[in-house]
């Protein structure tokens, strides 16, 4: 018996391989669930390494590979890469290349705005192996990079190509400190002037401290008007909540940063921190796979509206005044973090902590607006509640 048992399991495995990969490479203008977990399965296991070193470059030819087939340009003149220099070069001579950006356009088809673009983007590397460990970095962030090929896909094999220049770029060197997008941002293929919109995702396809399933955060709307206004008439997939945050409650995290730091609009997407962030444990079999779809789809609409509409999005230089929105949205993370120990243990003295930032939450939603003070202390502890307790 334990040997016909081996041999079926044996069979089943080959025969699940042989579907991820033809789930893998499928091409269809649908953003399917079984396609987004092939891609995560693929990119988060022994192959890549951990999505760092030689890992990282295997990764990069795959991307590039992938955009290729989808017969997308490549971003950087005539290749889909950009090499990553190391920051301790100072000019002279050949630098140290660390890692690669890769790339692909879809040119726009209206010659009125085919100059402007729209950057959709992910970063693919991760933290790598430590000893005999591999950290497969399925949520952190194959699922954004898996969101990136489906969405680039979608509008490669659409009759109906967007009017506005899309850009579909994966990062690398984002754990070293945002190397691979600052790189970008500071060498772009295209003019920035004419960058309308910075969209970016880093994990989507968790929950939020184990208790926020039908939520994505979007993050950066309150830096455009034009922004907030598509995040609020967009309808999600039924079953997907949007979570809208200012982009200061959790500071410079993921490659927004360098977009932000030069005054575009930006969008970043994330389900958010949840027990496997960067531990061993962020496996591909953790990830909910139609939540990704979900997020995948909506980003792909939200891209979409972006590239085709009249107007385009403009910077605003004073935050958006703050709304109870974001306040109800953090409320529903704490009221549910202390509902369900069983999902979320909590050691004592942060569980008084977040008890404490409950009570106010409960105040500012009682007196039904947010005063500037409120706002202050809600980005302080916004902080504080990431780096101690989430
Ligand atoms: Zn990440």
């Amino acid at each position: 018996m334990a040997g016909s048992g081996a041999f079926l399991m044996s069979f089943w495995m080959a025969y699940s391989a042989v579907l991820s990969s033809i789930a893998e490479s499928e091409l269809s203008p649908e953003i399917h669930a079984h396609e987004l977990r092939a891609h995560v399965y693929r990119l988060a296991s022994p192959e890549f390494l951990g999505r760092r070193g030689p890992g990282a470059a295997r990764t990069a030819r795959h991307l590039a590979a992938a955009f290729k087939r989808l017969g997308l340009k490549p971003a950087f003149g005539d290749s889909y890469y950009q090499d990553v220099p190391s920051l301790l070069h100072e000019g002279v001579g050949k630098a140290d290349v660390i890692g690669r950006n890769v790339g692909a356009l879809l040119p726009g088809r209206d010659s009125r705005l085919q100059e402007e673009w729209v950057l959709v983007s992910a970063h693919f590397d991760h933290l790598g192996k430590r000893g005999n460990v591999l950290y497969p970095g399925a949520d952190d962030n194959a699922s954004g990079i898996a969101m990136l090929l489906e969405v680039a896909e979608h509008f490669a094999l659409s009759e109906d190509k967007p009017r506005r220049t899309l850009a579909f770029i994966a990062f690398d060197q984002e754990e070293a400190g945002l190397r691979g997008s600052m790189h970008f941002a500071a060498h772009s293929p295209l003019p920035f002037r004419y960058l309308k919109a910075a969209l970016t995702a880093d994990m989507l396809g968790r929950s939020m401290a184990n208790v926020m399933d039908e939520y994505v955060f979007v993050l950066g709307s309150e830096r455009s008007a034009y922004l907030r206004e598509l995040i609020e008439k967009t309808p999600p997939p039924p079953g997907l909540v949007i979570g809208r945050l200012g982009a200061d409650l959790i500071g410079t995290r993921s490659d927004y940063g360098p977009f932000r730091d030069r005054r575009v609009p930006f969008l970043f997407f994330s389900t958010g921190q949840h027990p496997d962030y960067h531990a061993p444990s962020d496996l591909p079999q953790r990830i909910d796979y139609r939540k990704l779809q979900c997020i995948s789809q909506y980003i792909r609409d939200v891209t979409k509206q972006l590239a085709d509409g009249d107007a385009a999005p403009a910077w605003n230089d004073k935050p958006l005044p703050p709304d109870l929105d974001e306040v109800r949205t953090v409320a529903v993370l704490v009221n549910r973090v202390l509902k369900r120990p069983d999902l979320y243990p909590l050691p004592e003295k942060k569980r008084q902590l977040v008890q404490s930032v409950q009570k106010r939450l409960n105040t500012i939603l009682e007196q039904g607006k947010v005063a500037a003070e409120d706002r202050t202390w809600l980005i302080w502890n916004a902080r504080l509640l990431l780096f101690t307790v989430f």
